[in-house]
């Protein structure tokens, strides 16, 4: 229900297209896709994928002879999902520990909903029966501490924190220690999002990730780029940013259910090669949700 409602704005103005363009038709030719590559466009799937969708789209109508443009409607939904997967059973699984401390690093610019997805992520590993903690790593930006700690008191987690200004490290290396000596099965670390600066980012995460590395040999073990889904091809440029100074290992995909443009998630993964993990769908606690290409793909069509 959640995922439905949440999806509104993309099905009703992308799906809808889609639907309206096959019904249309009489038959399919270049005014069909190029009206098509539209909609794909204004959707935020990327140029590049729109590209590689189109071309898919029609060698199948070759393939297959297809004359009839309601036939396109499966076809479409087809190759979307199959352009997201690239070949290449993605799973979206984070790469939880079966013994000891699961680290998650979190990254992203301001704004983007880094705390809101901290705190749903706590949320949602306590329900689990997990042993939550979370490190207030963003000691740069005025109220990031405080905002963490919010999202603390409403989950029942606690926050390790040091004062605003203080050394990120030194944060995480007092979480980790916390971590250990109360037996959490998860740490989930925020951490300052300043792009402006790419060096100091860059010095900043891999002190970071130094010292947790020192502590736990393999952490951290996912590191989750944030991006907030209304922002469209900006959001894609801080993907690519984020992509050179730090390996990131999925994204959070935020605000979905503020766009008509959920199109973005296709252009992530097949323009960046880093899967989605999790997308939001609101501001509440449980409106975060795994991302799965299929259920994602064939919701908005449904
Ligand atoms: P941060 O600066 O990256 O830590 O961003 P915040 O977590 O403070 O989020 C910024 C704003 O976006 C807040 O008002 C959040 O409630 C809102 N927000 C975060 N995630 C979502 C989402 O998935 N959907 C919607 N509608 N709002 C969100």
């Amino acid at each position: 229900e959640k995922f439905r409602s949440g999806l509104t704005k993309t099905r009703d103005v992308f799906a809808n297209k889609v639907n309206n363009l096959v019904a249309r038709y009489r038959k399919i030719d270049e005014d069909f896709f190029e009206e098509l590559e539209e909609i794909l466009i204004g959707a935020d799937v990327g140029f590049q994928t729109v590209m590689d969708l189109i071309d898919e789209l029609k060698m199948e109508v070759k393939r297959k002879n297809i004359q009839d443009p309601k036939e396109m409607q499966d076809v479409i939904v087809e190759k979307l999902v199959e352009i997201y997967e690239n070949g290449d059973e993605q799973t979206n699984d984070l790469a939880i520990q079966p013994d000891g401390l699961t680290v998650i690093l979190f990254v992203g610019v301001n704004g983007v909903g880094k705390t809101t997805t901290i705190g749903k992520l706590a949320h949602q590993f306590k329900s689990e029966g997990k042993n939550v903690l979370l490190a207030a790593g963003d000691t740069f930006r005025a109220g990031a501490i405080d905002q963490l700690e919010v999202w603390g008191d409403r989950v029942g987690v606690e926050v390790i924190k040091q004062g605003e200004g203080s050394d990120p490290a030194a944060v995480m290396y007092d979480a980790i220690r916390a971590a250990k000596a109360r037996n959490a099965d998860v740490l989930l670390c925020d951490t300052a999002g300043r792009l402006q600066n790419k060096v100091n980012l860059m010095k900043e995460l891999e002190k970071v990730k130094r010292v947790i590395e020192r502590e736990i040999p393999g952490a951290p073990h996912e590191v989750l780029l944030v991006l907030d889904a209304t922002t469209g091809q900006n959001a894609m440029t801080q993907a690519k940013q984020f992509k050179e100074v730090t390996n990131v290992t999925g994204i959070v995909l935020t605000k979905l259910d503020g766009t008509a443009k959920g199109g973005i998630v296709l252009a992530i993964r097949n323009e960046l090669q880093i899967p989605v993990k999790f997308i939001g769908l609101g501001e509440q606690m449980d409106d975060l949700q795994p991302f799965d290409p299929e259920k994602y793909v064939y919701g908005l069509f449904a």
